[in-house]
């Protein structure tokens, strides 16, 4: 039999990736948790750790295809596609690779809110047609630093985007489950509250069952006509049909959106908004940031082959 100790899950993974992946431990492919059903019997019974990347949701029926299985390494702080209730009870540790990607995510949130206050999207394409050089403007824009900002979570990611604005003079509120210790920011017990305060409102939670839908329709509409939506968490944390709603009849101002349901196919009425600024979920896509995910997910693998504690376990 030959050993295969590692499964490499996802089509999403880079040849490099793949490959980096396949020097360091034997491994053995699948594009999706659907197609390890189909693996050699042989090759799944020796397989004892997967590395992770994607969104298709990694249940227990797939565990059970993999009697040693005992760590799954997420590509990825979130890990909302892996039943990790599935995993604990079957013994099976997860990680993910936190921290290092707040700086990218951080960075995509904060350039998304100046791309759409300033309009900026349009303003390119003003410039690349011609029409600017022919003569033709664009209204004025509304001006962000020194203004207001509700962060909806103030985990690490949401932390270093406070810790950013701060740098633009903007008055900072933020929702949590509980108040935390900040520099002065103002902490709202519930999503409406926070959004009914604030000129920007910027989404930065887990996603998950738990979390969907949690900026819902009364928050969009609490924003007001002049409000911006940043959303760099999952498209499930936020009533999208509210959303597309609120931004068609300009019941807000607009938004910056790195992440959407159904990613990529997603709602095809966002095409036409031209008040939102949309991102490919890229948040984390930078040469650097990557390379480190996938160094801290390769690491946490290493640990559970060699019997040392993981890294960044979730479980
Ligand atoms: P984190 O440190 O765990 O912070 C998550 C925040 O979510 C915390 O403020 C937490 O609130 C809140 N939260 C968790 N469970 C909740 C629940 N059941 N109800 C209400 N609030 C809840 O996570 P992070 O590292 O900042 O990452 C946040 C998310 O960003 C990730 O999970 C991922 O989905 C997303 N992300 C996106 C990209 C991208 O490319 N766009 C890249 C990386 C991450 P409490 O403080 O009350 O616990």
């Amino acid at each position: 039999m030959t050993d295969t100790p590692l499964l490499i899950l996802g089509a999403a993974f880079s040849d490099e990736e793949r490959a980096r992946l396949e020097t360091a431990h034997a491994a053995i492919f699948a594009g999706s948790p659907d197609e390890v059903a189909s693996l050699p019997e042989a090759s799944r019974a020796t397989v004892k750790a997967i590395t992770f990347k994607g969104h298709n949701p990694l249940n227990g029926d797939v565990m059970d295809l993999l009697l040693n299985l005992g760590v799954i390494a997420n590509y990825g702080v979130g890990y909302d596609a892996i039943n990790v209730e599935d995993a604990s009870a079957r013994g099976i540790k997860v990680t993910n690779t936190p921290d290092v990607l707040n700086d990218d995510v951080a960075d995509i949130a904060v350039g998304m809110m100046i791309a759409q206050s300033r309009n900026m999207v349009a303003a390119d394409a003003l410039v690349r047609s011609g029409k600017w050089a022919a003569g033709e403007s664009l209204p004025l824009n509304r001006k962000m630093s020194g203004s207001s900002v509700g962060i909806v979570g103030l985990g690490r990611i949401g932390r270093d985007i406070a810790d950013r604005l701060a740098a633009f003079k903007m008055d900072i509120h933020y929702h949590a489950r509980s108040e935390k210790e900040t520099q002065g920011w103002t902490y709202h017990a519930d999503v409406v509250s926070l959004a009914s305060a604030v000129d920007y409102l910027v989404i930065a939670l887990v996603g998950g069952k738990e979390t969907e839908k949690y900026v819902s329709r009364d928050a969009i509409a609490a924003l007001g006509p002049h409000g911006v939506i940043v959303n760099i968490s999952r498209g499930s944390t936020i009533d999208e049909e509210a959303l597309i709603e609120a931004l068609a009849n300009g019941t807000i101002a607009g938004a910056g959106l790195d992440v959407f349901n159904d990613e990529p196919k997603i709602d095809e009425r966002f095409y036409a908004l031209e008040t939102a600024v949309l991102q490919p979920h890229q948040g984390s896509g930078t040469v650097e940031t990557r390379r480190a995910m996938a160094e801290l997910q390769l690491a946490n693998v290493s640990a559970h082959l060699s019997g040392t504690d993981l890294l960044t376990p979730v479980n």
